[in-house]
């Protein structure tokens, strides 16, 4: 795909949202394209925002950085390092990291 090229994305939407549009588009002095163009991508920038603080970046340094507190537990069942994907197998021991949010990473004990 040409990285410059802009592309045109034809979708349909109710008379009532398109009525709203046409509204918020008048108030804004653009036009109806111009407005759901900037609507979608806010919207791609704040679901990028959100899955990076949900998920973490991308790189593996950033990934974790939101983790409060690390501790060792004896898995149950088989789980999935968050790190290097290996599974953890059911009785072995490794590392749950939690973040604020209380969600929970599983490391084997390579990774940690
Ligand atoms: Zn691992």
């Amino acid at each position: 795909m040409d990285e410059n090229k802009d592309y045109i994305i034809n979708f349909r939407v109710s008379r009532k949202t398109y009525e709203k549009m046409k509204q918020k588009a008048k108030e804004n002095r653009e036009s109806v394209s111009n407005l759901a163009r900037k609507a979608i991508e806010d919207s791609v920038e704040i679901i990028h925002d959100l899955s990076r603080e949900i998920f973490g970046a991308g790189d593996k340094k950033n990934k974790f950085e939101d983790i409060v507190s690390f501790h060792r537990a004896q898995f149950a069942q088989d789980m999935e390092c968050a790190s290097c994907g290996k599974t953890i197998s059911k009785g072995t021991v490794g590392v749950v990291g939690e973040n604020k949010a209380g969600k929970k990473y599983y490391f084997c004990a390579d990774c940690k």
